[in-house]
């Protein structure tokens, strides 16, 4: 993995900038010492480090927009930051770059109960959402496994998913309204607690934006009613195929089950040992089905996947019989990747889509590539939306195994695109994918979607060397930033 290379001009000039900030950001918000620079040298793709030129910790929208202002009239380059938990390098900092952390924009600001509204500064963790409301009954529905730490800033920005979005819909569908500070320091609000905008979805635009149109400083989201009841059912197969096909089948069926997961015997083994959540170790594949709504409804349709899951020939059923016990079903899966590290001192966890039906002969081919790259993978997945999580598990100590694993994963996420799904699920592309990006998108598509980026960040200088495989400047695609009245790149051909 490549990045630019850093400009010496910028790490020149590091006095300077770390001067200016501390006049906006003045106390303890400045971050410069190696020591205390490390805690930002990577996010969750650890394979990648690299400490940033200095860190600004900001408490107030004006500071942050006084921050992008004076990096804007100063070329000098951004990298927003949540809790740091991206799988794909999101918030991997740059050595010419600020890292400007959201940490301390850690406030919930308004609970409205009538209006079924929260509005949050972007620090918050995804989890603190449901807890200021769940004395009432409600909950946020969006729930990535990493709920405890990520901030809800960088949910909006990777576009989260997690269990309950099956049938609750992803980040993008629960989020009104947003605060965000432009490249130049401009504040923009976009939506707010009404359901609907005129003109265009600008916010649908931010949202999985991945840190590269401006900071969020402000966001409200919609909260659901807690489901009179929930129950979940356990579900052992002899075969990944059986698992594939049963999964196809309750959607097939017209269920919409609030979380449909899938395990395959490595992660299975890995999350029994970790949790002793009872799993059986004798089967091939695993699923875990919950079902939410009226009880009467839960009944119904509980009995319904249950005759599904026979017909594809599942020889394990359980059904959970009060809270604790639907609790240790799901215990297993929320700690499948801490689990998996537990049996391989690396993974990388990849992120790919696919259509449901693809399940089986993904699953094959997989084992496959396993086979070929001398590595072994473990699968835990979002069945339901056909989300996969492979970890590819290799030894960073050993020579070449990092490479290998990495050719692997782009091997995974070529086959997703080959059988018509998507590189990204829900990780975002990141660094991690963003040399993938010409195995799904034609070179116009890819031209199309900068062109957006440089409507909102001309200079670039939000988060570069991210998403995008090629670093196309804005002139060329034929967007002119004109400064001082000189034309840029003057015989470049325009549009
Ligand atoms: C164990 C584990 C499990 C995970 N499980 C899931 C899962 O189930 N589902 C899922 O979707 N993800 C999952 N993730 C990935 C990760 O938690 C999510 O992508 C999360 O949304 C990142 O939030 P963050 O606050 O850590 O953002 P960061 O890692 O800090 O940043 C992520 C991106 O958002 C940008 N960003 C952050 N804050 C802002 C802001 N205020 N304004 C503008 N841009 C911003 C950054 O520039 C970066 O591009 C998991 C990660 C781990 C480590």
């Amino acid at each position: 993995m490549k990045m630019p290379a850093p400009d010496q001009g910028t790490i020149a000039r590091r006095s300077e900038i770390v001067e200016a900030l501390r006049r906006i950001v003045p106390g303890e918000g400045v971050i410069v010492d190696e020591d205390e620079l490390q805690a930002y040298e990577c996010d969750g793709l650890t394979a990648y480090k690299q400490l940033p030129l200095v860190v600004v910790l900001p408490e107030t929208t004006e500071q942050v927009s006084r921050v992008m202002r004076w990096c804007h009239e100063n070329n000098v380059k951004i990298v927003p930051r949540g809790a740091g938990t991206s799988l794909s390098g999101g918030s991997f900092p740059l050595a010419d770059a600020v890292t400007i952390g959201l940490g301390k924009f850690n406030k919930i600001l308004d609970v409205d109960f009538d209006n079924r509204t929260v509005v949050a500064q972007p620090g918050v963790t995804n989890l603190a959402i449901t807890s200021a409301v769940a004395h009432e009954g409600f909950y946020y529905a969006p729930d990535p496994s990493s709920q405890i730490a990520c901030s809800i800033g960088g949910n909006v920005a990777e576009n989260a998913g997690g269990v309950h979005c099956l049938k609750y819909g992803l980040t993008t569908n629960n989020l009104l309204g947003l605060e965000m500070v432009l490249p130049d320091g401009e504040v923009v609000r976009l939506g707010g607690k009404h359901l609907d905008s005129g003109g265009y979805d600008l916010m649908g635009i931010v949202t999985g934006s991945e840190g590269m149109l401006g900071v969020i400083t402000e966001l409200t989201v919609r909260i659901l009613k807690s489901p009179e009841t929930a129950k979940a059912v356990l579900m052992g197969f002899p075969s990944n195929e059986q698992a594939g096909d049963c999964v196809a089948d309750i959607i097939g069926n017209g269920i919409i089950p609030a979380g449909l997961e899938m395990m395959d015997k490595p992660a299975i083994r890995a999350a029994e040992d970790f949790v002793h959540a009872n799993y059986p170790l004798d089967v091939e594949a695993l699923l875990i089905c919950e079902l939410d709504g009226p009880a009467a409804e839960v009944e119904h349709l509980i009995e319904r996947v249950e005759q599904i899951a026979k017909d594809n020939g599942a020889t394990e059923l359980r059904i959970s019989r009060d809270d604790a016990e639907r609790a240790t079903f799901w215990a297993g899966r929320k700690a499948a990747f801490p689990a998996v590290g537990r049996i391989s001192p690396d993974y990388l966890c990849m992120d790919g889509t696919i259509p449901r039906k693809a399940l089986p002969e993904v699953l094959r081919r997989m084992r496959e590539m396993s086979d070929k790259y001398g590595l072994r993978v473990a699968n835990v997945f979002h069945a339901g939306d056909g989300n996969l999580h492979p970890l590819i598990l290799f030894d960073a100590n050993q020579p070449d195994e990092l490479e290998k694993a990495e050719a692997f994963g782009a091997d995974i996420l070529t086959m997703c695109v080959e059988v018509g799904g998507v590189l990204t699920g829900e990780h975002g592309v990141g660094i991690e994918k963003r040399d993938l990006m010409p195995v799904m998108f034609g070179e116009d598509d890819i031209k199309q979607q900068q062109r957006i980026k440089c409507a909102f960040d001309p200079d670039h200088l939000v988060n570069p060397g991210k998403v995008y495989p090629t670093l196309h400047r804005c002139a060329e695609l034929g967007k002119l930033h004109v400064t001082g009245g000189r034309l840029p790149f003057p015989d470049i051909p325009r549009f």
